[in-house]
C-alpha cells in the first residue's frame, strides 16, 4: 500500500497506539490527522465544555510530540463523516486506520465513513485499541454475549495472555507523517474557532495528554496495593482518577492491565476487575445498543416514573437536604469528577427516592462529566436504578444516611463541599435535620434545607412501582430478546 490516513479519534497518545503502528507499518506514506466533529460538538449543550477543552490540550502535546519525531498531526473541523473520505481524497490514501469505538454514535459513524470512503476505492480497516477482549471475542459456551458481569470476569481472566497486554511498539517511521505537507488553512483550530471558551480546566487538578496520564499512573503505582482499602471512601484518595484519560486515550488500557498484573496484589486485583467493568459495559453497549434509552431489563420500561416538580431540579443543584447527595453533585458541578461510591448513591437516589427518570440523571451526568463515557454511564445508571444487567437488584435501595455514615464517617468529604455544615458535629452532619436546635447555631431549614423527601416513605414508593412493572422481589433478570452481534 501507497499511502495511508491514520484517523486518531479517542487514542490520543503516542505510546502503544494500535492505529498509528498498523497504519504506519502497512504503508510508505502516511498522515496522522484528527477531527473535532462537529455532528458531536454542536450539539454540546455548554460552551464551557471541559472535555473538548481536554481534548484540545491534548492534542497540542501530541503534534508537538509528533513533530520532534519529524512527523506531524493534522488537525480539522468539520462533519468527520464528510471530511475525512474529502481528507483521503486530497492526500491520495488507499486505506483509513483507526481504532474501533463501540459506542451507537460511533458504530454508525464509522459506517458512513466507511461506506463513503469505498464508494472512493478505498477501505477502513478498524483496529482493537480501547479494550483487551473485544465485544465477540469473549463469549458464553453457547456463543452469546454474557449478561452478569462475574462469569464475564471470570472467562476474561481466564483468557487473558501477556500478548493480550503488550504494547505495540512505537513507530520507528514517524517521520513518514509529514509526507502530507501542511497547506494553508491546515492549521490548529483554537479553541475560540472551534467555539469553545478555554479556561474550563484552570484551577483543576486534572492534567491534559499523555504527560497528565503519566503523572496520574505514577502516583497510583504507589498506592494501588492499598486500592481495595480506600476506594470506597470519597475523602481519601482512594481511586487512580484515570478515567478521563481512559475516555480519550491519552493512556493506553494495556499499559494499565500490565501495571494491575505484575503487580498481583489484592489491591491490584480489585483494580483489574473494575477495569474489566469498563470492558463488561463496552460489550453489552456494542451488543445492545438500545440500552442507551431502555432498560436492559425492558419490562421496566413500562414504569411511569412521577418525576415530580422540583426533584429534579434540586437533585441537580444540591438541594435536596440529604448531605451525601448534595455534596456529591457540587463535587460534579465544581470538578466535573464523581467519586464512584457517589455516582452510586446519588443515582440511586435520584431514581429509587425521588422517584425520576434514570435516563434524566444519565443525560445530566453525560453534560458534566469530563470522564463521561456512554458505556459506563449508561451501565452505571441502570444498574443503580434496578434495571440493568445483574448485581443490583432493583429492590435493594441505597439508604443515603446510613451510606454516608459508612462511606464518609467523620463527614471530612460532607463538609469539603457543604461548608454550612461546618459547625454541625459529626454525629449529625448525615442527617442534620435531626440536631437539636441551639440558641444560635445551626438550624435546619434556614443554614441547610430540609430533607426533601422521607426515605422510608420514598422507598416504599419505588417497590410499588417495580411491583407495577411486573418486578418480583428475588426474580433473575431476563435476557433481551435481540440477538447477538459480531464485529465482522
Ligand atoms: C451512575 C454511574 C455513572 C458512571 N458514569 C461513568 C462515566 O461516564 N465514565 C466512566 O469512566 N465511568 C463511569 N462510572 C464508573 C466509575 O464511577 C468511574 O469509572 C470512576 O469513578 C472513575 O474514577 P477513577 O478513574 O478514579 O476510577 P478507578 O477506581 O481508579 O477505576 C479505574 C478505571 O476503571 C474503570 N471503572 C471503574 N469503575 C467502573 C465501573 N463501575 N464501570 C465501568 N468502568 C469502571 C474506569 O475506566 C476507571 O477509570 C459510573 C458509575 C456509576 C455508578
Amino acid at each position: 500500500m501507497d499511502t495511508a490516513l491514520i484517523w486518531l479519534r479517542r487514542d490520543l497518545r503516542l505510546d502503544d497506539n494500535a492505529a498509528l503502528y498498523h497504519g504506519l507499518a502497512k504503508a510508505g506514506r502516511a498522515c496522522a490527522v484528527f477531527v473535532f466533529d462537529r455532528d458531536i460538538l454542536d450539539g454540546l449543550p455548554s460552551r464551557a465544555d471541559r472535555r473538548v477543552e481536554f481534548i484540545w490540550r491534548s492534542l497540542v502535546e501530541l503534534r508537538a510530540a509528533l513533530r520532534r519525531r519529524g512527523g506531524e498531526l493534522h488537525v480539522l473541523h468539520g462533519s468527520a463523516r464528510t471530511a475525512i473520505p474529502a481528507f483521503a481524497a486530497r492526500i491520495g490514501a488507499d486505506a483509513v486506520y483507526a481504532a474501533r469505538d463501540y459506542e451507537p454514535f460511533a458504530v454508525q459513524r464509522d459506517a458512513a465513513v466507511a461506506a463513503a470512503l469505498e464508494r472512493d476505492g478505498r477501505a477502513l480497516h478498524l483496529v482493537k485499541d480501547q479494550v483487551i477482549f473485544e465485544a465477540d471475542e469473549l463469549l458464553t459456551a453457547s456463543g452469546r454475549p454474557y449478561h452478569v458481569y462475574t462469569p464475564y470476569r471470570r472467562a476474561w481472566l481466564a483468557r487473558l495472555q501477556e500478548r493480550d497486554h503488550a504494547p505495540w511498539p512505537l513507530p520507528e517511521r514517524l517521520h513518514a507523517l509529514a509526507a502530507c505537507a501542511a497547506t494553508e488553512g491546515d492549521d490548529m483550530p483554537g479553541l475560540a474557532a472551534l467555539g469553545f471558551q478555554a479556561g474550563t480546566l484552570d484551577g483543576l487538578p486534572i492534567v491534559a495528554g499523555e504527560a497528565g496520564a503519566r503523572a496520574l499512573l505514577d502516583d497510583f503505582g504507589a498506592r494501588i496495593d492499598d486500592y481495595g482499602a480506600a476506594r470506597d471512601f470519597p475523602a481519601r484518595k482512594g481511586p487512580s482518577y484515570l478515567s478521563t484519560h481512559l475516555r480519550f486515550g491519552t493512556v493506553s488500557i494495556r499499559a494499565l492491565v500490565r501495571l494491575a498484573v505484575r503487580r498481583a496484589s489484592a489491591g491490584a486485583h480489585t483494580w483489574l476487575s473494575e477495569l474489566i467493568w469498563r470492558e463488561f459495559y463496552q460489550m453489552l453497549l456494542w451488543h445492545y445498543p438500545e440500552t442507551v434509552e431502555h432498560g436492559f431489563q425492558r419490562r421496566f420500561d413500562a414504569i411511569a416514573w412521577p418525576n415530580p416538580p422540583g426533584h429534579f431540579d434540586a437533585w441537580r443543584e444540591a438541594r435536596t437536604g440529604y448531605p451525601i447527595v448534595d455534596a456529591a453533585m457540587r463535587q460534579l458541578e465544581h470538578s466535573g469528577y464523581m467519586h464512584n461510591r457517589l455516582r452510586m448513591i446519588t443515582a440511586s437516589f435520584l431514581v429509587k427516592d425521588l422517584h425520576v427518570d434514570w435516563r434524566l440523571g444519565e443525560r445530566h451526568f453525560a453534560e458534566r462529566l469530563i470522564d463521561y463515557d456512554q458505556a459506563a454511564n449508561v451501565g452505571g445508571w441502570q444498574w443503580s436504578a434496578g434495571v440493568g444487567t445483574d448485581a443490583q437488584p432493583w429492590f435493594r435501595i441505597f439508604n443515603p444516611v446510613t451510606q454516608s455514615q459508612k462511606f464518609d464517617p467523620t463527614g471530612a468529604f460532607i463538609r469539603r463541599y457543604l461548608p454550612e455544615l461546618a459547625s454541625v458535629p459529626d454525629a449529625f452532619v448525615h442527617a442534620p435535620w435531626r440536631m437539636p436546635a441551639t440558641p444560635g447555631g445551626f438550624v435546619c431549614g434556614r443554614d441547610y434545607p430540609m430533607p426533601i423527601v422521607d426515605h422510608a416513605a420514598a422507598r416504599a414508593t419505588t417497590l410499588a412501582l417495580f411491583k407495577s412493572a411486573g418486578g418480583v422481589p428475588g426474580r433473575a433478570e431476563t435476557p433481551p430478546a435481540n440477538p447477538s452481534r459480531t464485529l465482522g
